[in-house]
């Protein structure tokens, strides 16, 4: 979107004060503009596995059809297709959840240390399946935020399924949880979530381009590893609705770290 921002000088009981309001000025052309961008981009994004589905049929149909050994290696290319159409609806269905209830904002009270371990718990297979060592690190006080558990839920997994997938086998992903002091959370300084890998980093030019839709550094690679393009698109929105920030450090061959800054929840148990 974007905004205009007037900045008007106000004068209230005698004193100079400065009002300052945003007018979203996005055009309705623009929002037709990323509209199609969108739509032509999840097209391209189905038509890819349906190709190679069509084309696996005719294979089957035609010269492997009395091959049985063939047939059974093209059943598996088509069942790898259409999980990735799967996975590409499921995480547009996501997005799209997300994006329709902006407005509402999440009001349970979530505590962060279970959250994380029992995610990590969840992700420990698919970690152990890539030969990459999980580690969490949770602090010793409970931590709360104010959100939507499924959620931030979602935030840890999409993070913590990247680090993985863009790790070598043999490597470390760490998961930290950091809670300031009470005094400081009043403050208003926020409860971290870090996910940090050493795997195969990025260069520091795509990072700003990170959380747009279907934006990646390597399609080749990131096909391979199962990805959709959005799981970071996801994450941003997410942290956004919770009134936190997504940080990315990163440098190439040395590693990653995402950290997704929440505003604690600082009310009494
Ligand atoms: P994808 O489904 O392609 O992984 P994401 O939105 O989750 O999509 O991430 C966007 C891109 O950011 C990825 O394609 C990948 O190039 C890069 N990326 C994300 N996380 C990492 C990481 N931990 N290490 C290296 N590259 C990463």
């Amino acid at each position: 979107s974007h905004f205009k921002v007037i900045c008007s000088p106000l004068e209230v009981e005698g004193r100079a004060h400065v009002s300052l309001s945003f007018e979203d000025v996005t055009s309705s052309r623009e929002i037709r503009a990323m509209r199609s961008d969108f739509v032509a981009n999840v097209s391209h994004e189905l038509k890819t596995p349906i190709t190679s589905i069509l084309g696996f049929v005719e294979t089957i149909q035609g010269p492997a059809a009395n091959d049985e050994a063939a047939r059974n290696r093209f059943l598996s290319l088509m069942a790898r297709e259409a999980e990735r159409m799967n996975r590409l609806v499921h995480d547009l269905l996501s997005l799209n959840r997300v994006e329709v209830d902006e407005k509402v904002r999440p009001m349970d009270r979530v505590a962060l240390n279970a959250l994380v371990s029992h995610t990590a718990e969840v992700l420990q297979p698919l970690a152990e399946a890539r030969g990459i060592s999980l580690k969490i690190e949770l602090p010793d006080a409970p931590c709360h935020v104010t959100g939507h558990e499924r959620q931030l839920v979602q935030v840890l997994r999409n993070l913590a399924e990247n680090a993985i997938a863009y790790s070598p086998s043999g490597n470390e992903v760490r998961v930290r949880l950091t809670a300031p002091a009470y005094e400081v959370a009043l403050h208003g300084n926020g409860v971290r979530l870090i996910i940090e890998d050493d795997g195969q980093g990025i260069d520091p030019v795509h990072i700003p381009r990170l959380t747009e839709r279907f934006y990646r550094v390597d399609s080749h690679r990131s096909r391979e590893v199962g990805g959709t393009g959005l799981g970071l698109a996801i994450v941003k929105h997410i942290i956004t609705r919770h009134r936190g920030r997504l940080e990315i450090k990163s440098k190439l061959g040395i590693g990653s770290r995402f950290t997704a800054i929440l505003p604690a929840d600082t009310s009494a148990p």
